[in-house]
């Protein structure tokens, strides 16, 4: 997707502060926090939201699942966190590459 910004970020053409990079994905950091910490884990191939996902992107999305507190924990977050996934203009989705957004360090707050 040559249009899509997380698409590029995880090309590298797009700078960001990354938190981790392996074969498959990428973590980091969200340009506008709404917490201490707030980053995002995003598959490097593309896929516009949860709601495209079907039995091919199974493994993926269990290894960003299991990514979350592992980085969470590495990140100062090993109290808790929140994890949310906006999925399509109903769902607050800005950005249509799936992202599971991770943050906290601000203390419990309400849904
Ligand atoms: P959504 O509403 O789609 O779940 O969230 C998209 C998120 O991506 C927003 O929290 C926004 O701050 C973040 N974002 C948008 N563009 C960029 C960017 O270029 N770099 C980074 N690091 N985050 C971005
Ligand atoms: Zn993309």
């Amino acid at each position: 997707m040559s249009d899509c910004i997380f698409c590029k970020i995880a090309a590298g053409e797009i700078p960001c502060r990354k938190v981790h990079e392996d074969d498959e994905l990428l973590a980091f950091h969200d340009i506008r926090p709404v917490a201490p910490v707030h980053f995002m884990i995003i598959p490097k191939v593309h896929v516009a939201s949860l709601a495209d996902c079907d039995e091919a992107h199974r493994d993926i999305l269990g290894r960003i699942l299991l990514l979350a507190p592992r980085l969470a924990a590495e990140l100062g977050l090993g109290n808790g966190f929140r994890t949310v996934i906006n999925t399509g203009p109903g769902g607050g989705q800005e950005v249509f590459h799936l992202h599971v957004h991770v943050f906290g360090g601000g203390g419990p707050r309400p849904l």
